[in-house]
């Protein structure tokens, strides 16, 4: 029993040692992972963390990302296949238990076109009772 919990405390130690390495110092996110800017959080396992957006835009509105520091879904590699796959998932649970029980939106802003602000992966998990908007204006024709 008491080799088990040593066991176990060593893995969580190799594990932290891994994820000090694949964080950035100064991302916002990576801080918020690190516990030092505070969030309201959402869900958290070993490779994500789900927390409210702090500007939302609908009544349900909050941000899943992957604890690993990837900067843009174009640097993704086929390693983050797995975490990726399992937030799309979690967006889904996610956003009923948030009260978005009839449908929502995931969005990915990606790099300078996509107009992403903060440089680590991030869903948008968006929704509400009601239909959201309209997803981008229509240009006129
Ligand atoms: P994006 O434009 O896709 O990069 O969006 C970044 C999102 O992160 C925005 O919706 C911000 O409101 C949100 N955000 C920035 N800082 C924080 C924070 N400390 N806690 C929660 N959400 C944040
Ligand atoms: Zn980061």
């Amino acid at each position: 029993m008491a080799a088990n919990r040593r066991l176990g405390t060593a893995k969580q130690a190799a594990l932290n040692r891994f994820r000090k390495r694949m964080q950035d110092a100064s991302c916002i996110f990576c801080r918020i992972v690190r516990g030092e800017i505070p969030c309201s959080k959402v869900y958290e396992d070993e490779q994500v963390l789900a927390f409210l957006d702090i500007h939302p835009i609908a009544p349900v509105h909050f941000l899943l990302i992957p604890k690993e520091h990837v900067p843009t879904l174009s640097e993704a590699q086929a390693v983050h296949e797995a975490v990726l796959g399992k937030m799309m998932g979690l967006a889904h649970r996610l956003a009923r238990e948030q009260g978005a029980d009839d449908g929502f939106r995931l969005i990915v802003n990606t790099g300078r076109v996509g107009r992403q602000e903060v440089l680590h992966v991030h869903m948008h998990v968006l929704g509400g009772k009601e239909p959201l908007g309209s997803m981008l204006p229509r240009p006129k024709t």
